[in-house]
């Protein structure tokens, strides 16, 4: 087949991965114009771990990944509060997680393509001309062309979901909530290996050690505290976090001066997306932009991985019959992804309680972390992947037995 992939990010560069190992010729288009660096930090476990190590990339993960010994909550002169050792998460994970920037698990993914994916940067496929048995992509930029199947793996706010089933305001959900983030180089004080938040109501901050005397900050702030629509330059980014972190105590004073220092703030809403299908024609969609759960499900990353392996897996096992392969592939994710859903949807009031209160027992709850038993109380539910990765005869000749998994907590989880 020939297959448009949209979005080079973690669901297409892993279909890209699949598909050309299976003999598919295959176009990645990207918007940006490159591959996109920097960006947050995310937790990876369960089926998404598991998409990795099928693609022969844990050794390449655990290098990757950041280490985390703690994450600590503090109040606003910097006091201890809640938290819990990072190991915690580690057992409920069976030792099976890492914690790694978006980026480099993009870019991981991406550097085991070779010549049979050709990728298009700084474009976008803008029209679908659909047969039901064709289409014909037209692109911002490169000349037109017609493939057998179009994926949509283009993110959030996904363009070929927007051109095949209609605008986001059909199918997002927003949770009431904006998260913004950004990476300060040389700030102090740096704590290694230290997940360190600070909440007030309706907002939290949050600060990570990132490579490079890098720090990365974590914000998320309730609709309330967001004056007027999103903001979109990175002026106005910069603006809206002023206002709605400006009164906060701990490190913000701090923090909200360096913000002159950066560039490349991400700054969104944090919503769902739910449909009632991922497939019309020729056109599927995979990862956020199908049934994004928000980072509050903190599994995104893995869904999308998860997506991107089975949806290969079943055009492999239906070889020609494309409609059933799309059927399948909707019918064995789609419960999964809808947990996931629902799941994050009841843990927004513990993600950013809105009072002083709220705040006070979800801290409280993160010291009983500490205690035998209660991590799994508490968010084994979290953990559990009501789901295995289906096994499909795909060519893979990186796939090797994975090494001794050494592995690492996760900060942004915690923050749930
Ligand atoms: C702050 C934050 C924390 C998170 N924490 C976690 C976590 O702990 N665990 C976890 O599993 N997940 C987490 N997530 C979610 C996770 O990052 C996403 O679910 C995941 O990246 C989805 O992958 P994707 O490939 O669908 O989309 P993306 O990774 O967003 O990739 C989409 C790609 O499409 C490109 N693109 C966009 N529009 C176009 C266009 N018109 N044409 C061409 N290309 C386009 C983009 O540039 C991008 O490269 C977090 C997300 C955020 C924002």
């Amino acid at each position: 087949m020939r297959v448009a992939i949209n979005g080079a990010g973690i669901a297409g560069t892993a279909l890209a991965y699949w598909l050309g190992r299976m003999g598919h010729e295959v176009v990645l288009v990207e918007r940006a114009p490159q591959l996109r660096t920097g960006g947050y930090v995310l937790n990876l476990w369960g089926v998404g771990y598991d998409a990795m190590e099928k693609m022969g990339l844990l050794p390449k993960l655990l290098e990757l990944q950041y280490e985390t010994d703690e994450l600590r909550m503090v109040d606003r002169h910097g006091r201890t509060r809640g938290g819990y050792p990072s190991k915690v998460l580690q057992s409920l994970a069976n030792g099976r997680i890492a914690t790694l920037a978006r980026a480099d698990i993009a870019a991981a993914i991406y550097g085991l393509l070779d010549d049979r994916v050709e990728t298009i940067f700084g474009d976008s496929i803008v029209t679908i001309d659909d047969d039901g048995t064709h289409a014909r992509v037209g692109f911002e930029h490169a000349p037109q062309r017609e493939v057998d199947l179009v994926i949509g793996a283009d993110g959030l706010h996904s363009k070929i979901r927007q051109i095949t089933f209609g605008p986001d305001s059909l199918f997002e959900y927003p949770m009431g909530c904006h998260v913004a983030s950004f990476e300060v180089a040389g700030y102090r004080p740096r704590d290694e290996n230290l997940y360190v938040a600070h909440s007030a109501p309706g907002r939290y901050v949050a600060r990570f050690p990132v490579r490079d005397d890098k720090t990365l900050f974590f914000m998320l702030l309730r609709d309330e505290y967001l004056t007027g629509t999103l903001p979109v330059t990175e002026s106005e980014r910069k603006a809206a976090i002023v206002t709605a972190f400006s009164d906060m105590g701990w490190e913000c004073p701090g923090i909200l001066s360096q913000l002159e220092t950066t560039d490349g703030i991400y700054f969104d809403s944090i919503s769902q997306i739910r449909m009632d299908g991922w497939a019309k024609g020729r056109v599927v969609l995979a990862g956020d932009a199908a049934a994004c759960p928000s980072l509050i499900a903190g599994e995104g990353a893995g869904l999308a991985l998860a997506e991107a392996y089975v949806l290969a897996g079943e055009i492999h096992g239906h070889g020609a019959d494309l409609d059933s392969a799309l059927e399948h592939y909707e019918r064995r994710i789609k419960p999964y992804a809808a947990r996931k859903q629902r799941y994050a949807e009841s843990m927004v009031p513990s993600f950013v309680p809105k009072t002083e209160l709220g705040i006070g027992v979800r801290d409280l709850a993160t010291l009983l972390m500490r205690l035998p038993g209660f991590p799994r109380l508490l968010m084994g539910r979290y953990f559990r992947d009501a789901m295995e990765l289906p096994e499909y005869a795909m060519p893979c000749p990186e796939a090797q037995t994975p090494p001794n998994n050494s592995f690492v907590p996760t900060p942004l989880r915690g923050a749930a």
